[in-house]
């Protein structure tokens, strides 16, 4: 029997990508909340990235960019709302022009699809209402999904199959790695495989299954707003932090693409995310921390703002950032110890990535 532990986007993928093999065993997976998506899955941006804000060569850059393609196939064969709707990457200042050209190179590097430099008033004809910025970059496989509705496209796909089974709430209370039995709220079972998808808690996870490497899991929580009366059509982010001078030092840089505008599905348009780090042992702190001030400055940037009022509390979500011996990897860690197979640190682009992820897994059964 193949258990996974964790129903979020990264388990529903692994689970679907084991069914379609031929003669799989039982699977199961199981989720401790009430609800799937209760984390990361459904508090996030919902967007589809394109792959070109990671470094060269990480596993976060290949599987985004194969997760890209991937997810449009899921989106439009499960019927979930989406859009391609494409990105613009700005620079708000002169000084941030040079970093554009990075975000292009990398793009070029990693094998992005469509990426070029725009050109006259693009931006500005596309986006009326913003102001005039001092570059921009458009990413055109870039996109939005409504995550709530992809998560329970894929759970009902999965429990389809044959063979696959799926339990919440259902929690793992503790795992014996060489009898390969687990215990959960709901009872014993025996397993030939394990897969660790259990997101900010994936730390934990590996810890039960007798894993000696010092990982741990720190939460940099992620809060939005929606402007409601902005007038913003689509996407708009700021250059990667990590592309301007200095940036590239921070490994915790690399999945915050920074306070950006997003137009979902439903056509509520988001400020956010914010990236406020939190003690160890506050995974499931989602309160709001960043002031409406803070959201309505960030805003101001993109476009003016003339009610502050219109701005709304919407949600927030942690980042689960992998550290090892209290040092920040940056990258997802996918393996196979034994009987385990561990994912831990799937940030973002995990949604985007989530299918390729499971292709690997897979290939890892
Ligand atoms: C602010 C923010 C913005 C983001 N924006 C984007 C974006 O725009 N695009 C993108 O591609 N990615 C984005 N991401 C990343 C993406 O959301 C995650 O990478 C992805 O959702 C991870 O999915 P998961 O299944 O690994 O984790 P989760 O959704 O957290 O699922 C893990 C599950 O395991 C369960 N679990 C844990 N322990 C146990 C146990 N002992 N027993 C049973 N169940 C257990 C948990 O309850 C949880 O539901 C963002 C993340 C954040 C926080």
């Amino acid at each position: 029997m193949i258990f996974i532990v964790g129903g979020g986007v990264v388990g529903l993928h692994v689970g679907i990508a084991l069914a379609a093999q031929p003669n799989h065993p039982e699977i199961f997976i199981v989720e401790k909340e009430q609800f799937l998506g209760d984390h990361t899955s459904g508090r996030n941006s919902q967007v589809i990235h394109a792959g070109f804000a990671y470094p060269v060569g990480s596993l976060k850059a290949r599987l985004c960019l194969e997760g890209n393609a991937l997810s449009y196939e899921w989106l439009k064969k499960l019927n979930v709302p989406h859009m391609v709707c494409g990105k613009w990457i700005i620079a708000f200042t002169p000084e941030e022009v040079p970093a554009l050209q990075k975000v292009l190179e990398i793009g070029a590097a990693c094998d992005v699809p469509g990426m070029r430099e725009t050109r006259g008033d693009e931006v500005a004809k596309a986006e009326p209402s913003a102001h005039r910025f001092a570059g921009a970059v458009f990413s055109a496989t870039s996109g939005m999904m409504d995550a709530a509705e992809y998560i329970r496209a894929l759970e009902r796909y999965f429990l389809a199959q044959e063979n696959c089974y799926l339990l919440y709430p259902c929690e793992v209370a503790a795992i014996d790695p060489v009898k390969q039995r687990i215990t959960t709220t709901r009872g014993e079972m025996e397993y030939a495989t394990l897969v660790n998808a259990a997101g900010l808690f994936a730390d934990d996870v590996y810890r039960m299954c007798g894993g000696t490497r010092a990982f741990r899991i720190k939460p940099f929580k992620g809060e939005y707003y929606v402007w409601k009366k902005g007038q913003i059509r689509s996407m708009i982010y700021p250059v990667p932090r990590r592309y301007l001078p200095g940036g590239g030092q921070d490994k915790r840089l690399v999945s915050s693409m920074g306070i950006h505008l997003h137009r979902d599905t439903g056509g509520q348009l988001f400020v956010g995310p914010t990236q406020v780090e939190l003690d160890w042992d506050r995974k499931t702190d989602y309160s709001f921390v960043t002031p409406r001030e803070e959201f309505v400055r960030q805003a101001a940037q993109y476009a003016p703002v003339d009610d502050a009022e219109a701005f709304e509390q919407a949600y927030a979500g942690n980042r689960p950032k992998v550290y090892e011996d209290g040092k920040p990897l940056g990258d997802f860690q996918i393996f196979r110890e034994g009987a385990h197979i561990h994912l831990i640190g799937i940030e973002s682009p995990g949604l985007t990535a989530a299918p390729a992820i499971a292709r690997m897994v897979a290939g890892m059964v």
